[in-house]
């Protein structure tokens, strides 16, 4: 058995890519009555940082972030009912299989807790599988290595695998001195994640699953 603690990236990794349909500009919109901001992709940034480069984008001052991180919050109930998000193949049997392991599930996003919830409950991924308080959320992190050097060190012996989709996660985690483990369920290919550091890519989480078991004893 193994005391490994893996921390699942969630868009992209658990979740389909690409479904939250203009989150930044909506936001931003709400709080700016009259803007009108475009949206653009935000793979493995945190919520602060995709919400910075929007108002930067768009010329509006930083300042207004607290105000856009709280309407992305109110936000993400919809995921719960108008607009469920999509589960990735495999994605409870695997956290299921981790667990057999004697490995832990936890999360290490760019999203805040709400946002976090709410996207796996919306996605039908069972939230008992996840260790909530062994997880690390970044939604007001300038950068998703703070998030990665949280983890450290509060766990400073232990083996953690950061499990995600983009090169930023595979930067942040070997950044603090975590394993990274790739997967292509997002935008990104093998040879972007192995080139952040992946010590494995895998496929997805149905056809890597036994590489993934092998990577984690
Ligand atoms: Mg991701």
């Amino acid at each position: 058995m193994t005391n490994v603690l893996v921390l699942w990236d969630i868009d992209g990794t658990l979740l389909a890519a690409g479904q939250d349909n203009a989150p930044h500009s909506r936001a931003i919109e709400e709080v700016v009555s009259g803007t009108e901001v475009e949206e653009f992709a935000t793979d493995g940034m945190t919520d602060a940082q995709g919400a910075t480069l929007h108002l930067d984008r768009a010329g509006l001052d930083e300042d207004l972030l607290p105000a856009v991180l709280e309407r992305l919050d109110i936000h993400s109930h919809v995921y719960l009912t108008s607009g469920p998000l999509t589960a990735l193949p495999g994605v409870n049997e695997a956290l299921n299989f981790v667990a057999s392991l004697g490995a832990t599930n936890a999360l290490l996003t760019g999203n805040t807790p709400a946002r976090a919830i709410n996207k796996l409950r919306g996605a039908g991924i069972d939230t008992e599988l996840i260790a909530w308080e062994d997880s690390f959320f970044g939604g007001n992190a300038k950068s998703r290595e703070v998030v990665t050097h949280r983890a450290r060190d509060r766990f400073p012996e232990r083996r953690i695998v950061v499990i995600g989709d983009t090169p930023l996660d595979g930067q942040a985690a070997n950044e603090a001195g975590l394993d990274f483990l790739g997967v292509t369920t997002g935008l990104y290919g093998a040879e972007d994640l192995t080139g952040a550091g992946a010590f494995l890519v895998i496929e997805d989480l149905v056809s890597g699953l036994d590489e993934l078991g092998e990577a984690l004893s």
